[in-house]
């Protein structure tokens, strides 16, 4: 595996173990959807994980990680940020009473409601929209949601004049027939009224884990991506570069060695305050694997859960085998090389 250019940075900084450069907060469970592949809101309807973190708080915590001198990515997810109930009061606090200079700020989302307070919103650096369907039947199909379709949520996003958009269409064999039709939207909005997205993600619903993606999804797949690169002015990634090459290292008896250094770098933080070497683990619309949990913000502060941490946790762990995805992994590959490599000046 060729690693990538900024990753191998990304390694170095994990072996020098700087604290978290980037830290992403479930600030609540709530959500206005229910689609269909996620865990989250099923957790969240029967009490498992049905929390919000509360504004102080989190003012806190963002605090703390502004002082790691290597911070610079700060992402809002859920649940859906929407949710939250104190959003605007953030949003307030942060654009006007909070100094992040050098801290990108980005909020996914599903944009299930219209936006009240556009200018705050307009101060996010980034949004990542989810958006799996053009038709209404089989967005709402997939979605859970009656009350929006394509339309209604581009209409919600049209406000968002200022940030970087990116949109993300999690696929699945029900919707993958609409694939080509919301990226074909989604580049006439890119040429006339939205030059502000950034990339379009298409992302194969492998993190469910269902091993319900035949031959027949796999050549779909290739065949759209064909269309679509000879098509299509918006920048699109089909983020599949990974699929089989990362499944391959992970199984592989070689890698039962690799440690994860994601963990030196990131943090995956739930709505009830439990901390998390990273989303795939800490159950981001997909199950939680508590034997992970690192501590708690609310019993610990965030530097004392980092140092706490038996480093460099191995990888041995088979739940770990069968998640880990392509940066993660690639990660974990940079930060072991780093971590083998002694520097000499000159
Ligand atoms: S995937 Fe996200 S938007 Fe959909 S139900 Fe789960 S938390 Fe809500
Ligand atoms: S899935 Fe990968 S990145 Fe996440 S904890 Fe396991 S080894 Fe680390």
């Amino acid at each position: 595996m060729k690693l990538r250019d900024d990753i191998v940075l990304y390694g170095k900084l994990a072996a020098a173990e700087l604290g978290y450069s980037t830290c992403r907060i479930e600030v609540t469970s709530g959500c206005f959807q229910k689609c269909r592949g996620c865990v989250s809101w099923r957790d969240h309807a029967n009490r498992k994980m049905n929390a919000s973190l509360n504004l102080t708080k989190v003012q806190e915590l963002i605090i703390e990680l502004c002082r790691f001198s290597a911070f610079e990515h700060l992402t809002f997810t859920g649940g859906d940020p929407q949710a939250w109930f104190p959003i605007n009061d953030f949003l307030r606090w942060w654009t006007r009473g909070f100094n992040h200079s050098g801290v990108r700020f980005q909020i996914s989302t599903a944009l299930a409601k219209p936006i009240s307070e556009p200018e705050l919103w307009n101060c996010v650096d980034r949004y990542l929209i989810s958006l799996d369907a053009a038709s209404p039947e089989i967005y709402s199909k997939m979605r859970g949601d009656r009350d929006n379709n394509m339309q209604t949520i581009l209409e919600h996003a049209k406000v968002l004049t200022e940030p970087q958009l990116g949109f993300m269409i999690t696929v699945r064999k029900e919707n993958q027939c609409e694939v080509v039709s919301v990226i074909q939207c989604l580049d006439r909005m890119y040429r006339t009224s939205m030059p502000n997205i950034r990339k379009v993600q298409v992302l194969a619903s492998i993190g469910s884990l269902k091993g319900d993606l035949d031959n027949k999804f796999w050549d779909k797949w290739q065949t759209d991506k064909e269309f679509i690169a000879k098509t299509i002015d918006v920048p699109v990634s089909f983020c599949d570069e990974d699929i089989v090459e990362t499944r391959e290292i992970c199984a592989a008896k070689e890698t039962e060695s690799i440690q994860c250094w994601t963990s030196r770098l990131s943090a995956h933080i739930k709505p009830n305050g439990d901390v998390y070497p990273c989303c795939l683990i800490g159950g981001e619309a997909i199950d939680i694997h508590e034997s992970f949990k690192l501590g708690n913000i609310f019993e610990n502060s965030l530097k004392k859960i980092y140092q706490s941490y038996p480093a460099k946790q191995n990888y041995r762990n088979v739940f770990c085998k069968k998640v880990c995805q392509y940066k993660q992994l690639q990660i974990n590959l940079a930060g072991g090389k780093a971590a083998g490599t002694i520097l000499s000046i000159p």
